[in-house]
């Protein structure tokens, strides 16, 4: 059922709008019943609820461009919309109910994959697990996977250059994408999807749509560069005594080969959490280690070292420099599984521990082991009885770093009470690391406080003016990564 209070009434400036496009779009493209837009008002987390009274569902470029053409005349904020999956409440409208929602979800064709140049054109709607079974079915690989994978898009994933868990190796999405097709808030179409080794035609309009949250354009489609197929892994469990000896294994690996995708870190107190929480789960190691590393190596030709036998070797060197103090290599394919679904399965074995606030934040990769324990030690101290961890991709200098609430403190007060100072205490911490408030998420309603509090005048006054040139009107994600500025700027 849908909830009352998210219902909305087309304005005359919505009317206007959709009169227009009257004859320009198709009769699927329009969408004004509540119930079917319901879902898509409220982010993944819950936490934002938006109102829209329209859900506009183009199946083409060409009929995005019509879109974006008509809201820009009429003055109609749109929201750029994938799979929902932000977690920084980026693809939630407003709850004004000023905006339309606008879903690439119907763009959801592969157009090629070409296996040869290591190429996809993928449009905006495509999900990332039909990306990884096209490209598989070329025998080749999108490198990029994460939790969401089963819903987040194409256009989604670029616009919040998300990252994952192969980024090690593979980058961010900025790293792969080759080309992109975008239309711009007065409708034109940016045709870039050309994979250009160079291009040196000025400022690059492919780089400043990467990560621009729906801010600046409409993502329709993006060349994507892809990797040779795997043909086999391994995955090591590593207890190591502290996050130095972690940092000082990941660098014995990185300067000994580059078939490691993954090199992950968790303190055991977060194992634990997951050993309470999944029944049949089981500790890799039979003695307790203060820090655990989960290590992924591939092998993509046949000629390539067989990957258990190089972390064999690798965690021979480890115990010889004291880095590791147990390991174990999956012996199945299965067991491999059952260590990354440990890792997986923090996030959802700490919330039922009870409430707790999650930062998604980076700093230097080498600053990260200092920062892990000065940054739970100062959140215990400044607020008693809260448990502080964090946990991830080490090798990305990019951990999930979580302040649980005190035992006996409701959901409700800690997330309306305490969980602001925590977080702006926390994100003071990263910034004195010299790091990033957003390493993955993305800024969207979120975060868009604090990054205006943590940020210096030079940066803000550069992602305004960015802002202002592209989408003069400021009708595209009004309100997320920056403040809704007043109509007509
Ligand atoms: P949406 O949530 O729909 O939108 C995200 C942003 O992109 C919004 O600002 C929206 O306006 C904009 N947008 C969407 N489509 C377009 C388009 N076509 N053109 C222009 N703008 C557009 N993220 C990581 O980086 N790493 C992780 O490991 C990771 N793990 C996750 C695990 C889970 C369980 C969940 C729920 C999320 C996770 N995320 C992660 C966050 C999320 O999956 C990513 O941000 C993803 O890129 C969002 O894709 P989406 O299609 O759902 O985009």
């Amino acid at each position: 059922m849908m909830n009352p209070d998210a219902s909305a009434t087309i304005d005359p400036s919505q009317r206007g709008m959709l009169d227009a496009l009257a004859t320009s779009v198709g009769p699927r493209t329009i969408v004004t019943d509540a119930e079917l837009i319901a879902p898509w008002l409220t982010d993944w987390r819950g936490r934002y609820q938006g109102r829209a009274a329209v859900l506009l569902q183009p199946d083409s470029t060409a009929e995005v461009s019509s879109i974006c053409a008509a809201a820009t005349a009429h003055r109609v904020p749109l929201v750029p919309q994938g799979g929902n999956t932000s977690m920084v409440g980026g693809a939630t409208p407003p709850a004004d109910g000023s905006a339309l929602i606008l879903s690439l979800r119907r763009m959801n064709r592969v157009r090629s994959v070409d296996a040869v140049a290591g190429l996809a054109v993928a449009e905006a709607g495509v999900i990332l697990t039909d990306l990884h079974a096209a490209a598989l079915a070329k025998g080749r690989r999108f490198p990029l996977t994460l939790g969401a994978r089963g819903s987040a898009t194409v256009g989604g994933l670029v616009s919040t250059n998300a990252g994952g868990t192969q980024v090690l190796r593979h980058g961010t999405m900025r790293g792969l994408v080759a080309g992109i097709e975008a239309v711009l808030p007065d409708g034109s179409v940016h045709d870039g999807l050309a994979a250009l080794k160079k291009d040196n035609r000025g400022y690059d309009l492919k780089e400043l749509l990467v990560g621009a949250e729906g801010t600046l354009g409409v993502i329709t489609a993006a060349t994507l560069r892809l990797a040779p197929a795997v043909l086999d892994r391994a995955v090591a469990w590593v207890g190591v005594e502290a996050p130095a000896a972690a940092l000082g294994l990941l660098r014995l690996v990185e300067g000994r080969t580059e078939a490691v995708e993954s090199f992950e870190l968790m303190p055991d107190d977060s194992l634990a959490a997951v050993l309470a929480h999944l029944r049949d789960a089981r500790t890799p190691l039979s003695g307790r280690h203060g820090w655990h590393v989960l290590i992924e190596a591939v092998a993509t030709a046949p000629e390539d070292e067989q990957p258990a036998r190089l972390l064999e070797r690798l965690l021979v060197e480890a115990f010889e420099q004291e880095l590791a103090q147990d390991a174990t290599i999956a012996a199945s394919e299965a067991q491999a599984e059952a260590f990354w679904t440990l890792r997986d399965s923090i996030s959802a074995a700490e919330r039922a521990q009870g409430p707790a606030t999650q930062h998604d934040i980076s700093v230097p990769v080498d600053a990260m082991p200092d920062f892990l324990l000065d940054a739970a030690a100062a959140c215990k101290a400044r607020f008693p009885g809260t448990h502080a961890s964090g946990f991830g991709h080490l090798g990305d200098g990019n951990v999930h770093f979580h302040v649980r609430a005190p035992g006996g403190v409701s959901a409700e007060r800690w997330y309306a009470d305490e969980a602001p100072i925590v977080t702006r205490f926390v994100h003071d911490l990263v910034v004195a690391a010299g790091g990033s408030i957003s390493a993955e998420h993305g800024i969207g309603q979120m975060k868009r406080d604090e990054l205006a509090r943590l940020s210096s005048p030079a940066r803000m006054a550069v992602l305004r003016g960015v802002k202002g040139a592209l989408d003069p009107h400021g009708l595209l994600n009004p309100g997320k990564l920056l403040a809704r500025a007043s109509p007509d700027q």
